[in-house]
């Protein structure tokens, strides 16, 4: 029996049924296989994939995540510099999309499977 709470089981992309089963098939390095989702849960073999394009939807969770960081990136330069230069805006945000799209991506699938799927926690 799984003894981690919802929020840790979001965080570290674990089954919504189980939460002991990885939702990915690689790990967070493999840029190959970063965003594939294994079919069913190798723990208590749940369908992880409840239809076909059902994680399209994550692009919404993505793109906020995005919004959130151009809102972020905006709002520290600001406090951190006088006038920052739209270069720096500019320059920031490409940065700091491209070092975390690996966490939005993953991170947006997790979410919405935990907020759209029928999966609930049994505790077995
Ligand atoms: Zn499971």
């Amino acid at each position: 029996m799984s003894k981690i709470s919802k929020t840790q089981a979001i965080l570290t992309a674990k089954c919504p049924n189980c939460r002991e089963g990885n939702l990915f098939e690689g790990s967070k390095m493999s840029f190959k296989n970063l965003t594939a989702i294994n079919h069913s849960c190798p723990v208590c073999n749940a369908n992880l994939m409840p239809e076909p394009g059902f994680y399209d939807g994550a692009l919404y969770i993505s793109y906020a995540f995005s919004v959130a960081l151009v809102i972020t990136v905006l709002v520290a330069l600001n406090v951190l510099f006088k006038r920052p230069e739209l270069w720096m805006y500019l320059t920031t945000i490409f940065v700091g999309n491209v070092l975390l799209l690996p966490l939005m991506l993953r991170y947006s699938k997790v979410l919405y499977l935990y907020l759209v799927s029928k999966l609930k926690y049994r505790g077995y």
